[in-house]
C-alpha cells in the first residue's frame, strides 16, 4: 500500500472512530442501555435497484432535478406529490428570507417515510448544502435516528422555513406564515404515521398552540389525524446535554407507536 493510500485509509478509520464515539456519548447522555438492532438495507430492493435501467438510458424524462438547487432529495424522492409540492414552491420569494439565501431547502428522505421529523430552519450549512439537518444539530439528529433503529434516509425529515434567517435569528411570524403551506403539503403528500415535532416552533407552528415546548413535549398530539410527538430541538440538546434522556424518553414513544421498542426489530 502506497503511502498516500495508508494515510487516507487511517485518516478514514479515525472518523469512524470519531463517529462511533459521539454516537455512544449521546446514548450514554440519554440513559440508553439498550440499542435496537441496526436497520439493515433491504438486499432485494438493492437488487431490483442495481438491475432497474437508468430512466437517462430509456430516453425517459428525469423527474428530480440536481443536488443544490432546494429540490427533494434523497431515496425515492420524486413521489408526484412531493415533487407537486416542490414546483408549487418554485424559486420562491415569498417572503423576506428569500433575499438572503443561498439554497432553498426543502425537505430530504424516503418520500413514503412513516417517521417524519420537523425542524425549524435552515442554519449556515444547510443554506450552502441544500439538506436539512447537516451541521451539528443535523449529526446530533442523525445519531438520535440510528438509535431509534432507522437509517437516515428511511426517515424524512423537513423544516418549518424553507430558507435561512439571516444570522440563525428565529423565523419571524410573516415568515412562517408564508412557509407553512409547503409544510403541510410535504406532510399530506408523505402520509406519515408520526410527526416528530423538533423543537417550539416546529411544534407550535403544526399544533397552532403556544403552549411552551417544555410542557408540549413527550405528549401524544395529532395534526391532521396523523400522531405528532413534540420534542426538544437538538440545537438545545447540543446547550443542555441534562436533556437528553427526556428527548430520548420521547423518542422511545415514537418507537414504540411505530413497533420498534428497543431490543425488538420491527
Ligand atoms: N436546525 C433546524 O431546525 N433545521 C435545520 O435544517 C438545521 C438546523
Amino acid at each position: 500500500m502506497s503511502d498516500d493510500v495508508q494515510a487516507r485509509s487511517s485518516a478514514v478509520s479515525e472518523e469512524v472512530v470519531e463517529e462511533t464515539l459521539r454516537h455512544l456519548r449521546w446514548l450514554s447522555d440519554a440513559g440508553v442501555t439498550e440499542v435496537p438492532p441496526p436497520a439493515l438495507p433491504d438486499r432485494e430492493a438493492l437488487r431490483r435497484d442495481a438491475s432497474e435501467e437508468p430512466a437517462a438510458a430509456r430516453g425517459a424524462p428525469l423527474p428530480v432535478p440536481g443536488p443544490g438547487d432546494g429540490a427533494p432529495r434523497g431515496k425515492g424522492a420524486g413521489s408526484p406529490a412531493l415533487l407537486a409540492v416542490r414546483a408549487d414552491l418554485g424559486e420562491c420569494r415569498r417572503c423576506k428570507l428569500a433575499a438572503g439565501r443561498t439554497t432553498l431547502v426543502f425537505g430530504v428522505g424516503n418520500p413514503a417515510a412513516e417517521l417524519m421529523f420537523v425542524g425549524e430552519g435552515p442554519g449556515a450549512d444547510e443554506d450552502r448544502e441544500g439538506e436539512p439537518f447537516v451541521g451539528k444539530a443535523g449529526q446530533l439528529l442523525t445519531r438520535m435516528i440510528v438509535a431509534m433503529g432507522f437509517r437516515r434516509d428511511e426517515v424524512y425529515i423537513a423544516n418549518v422555513v424553507k430558507c435561512r434567517p439571516p444570522g440563525n435569528r428565529n423565523p419571524e411570524p410573516d415568515e412562517i406564515e408564508a412557509c407553512e403551506p409547503f409544510l403541510r403539503g410535504q406532510i399530506a403528500a408523505i402520509r406519515p404515521k408520526v410527526i416528530v415535532a423538533l423543537g417550539k416552533f416546529a411544534a407550535q407552528t403544526l399544533l397552532r398552540d403556544t403552549t411552551p415546548i417544555t410542557r408540549l413535549r413527550g405528549r401524544w398530539m395529532t395534526y391532521e389525524g396523523v400522531k405528532l410527538m413534540p420534542t426538544f430541538h437538538p440545537a438545545y440538546l447540543l446547550r443542555s446535554p441534562d436533556e437528553k434522556g427526556k428527548a430520548w424518553e420521547d423518542l422511545q414513544a415514537v418507537m414504540r407507536e411505530l413497533g420498534r421498542t428497543p431490543g425488538s426489530r420491527a
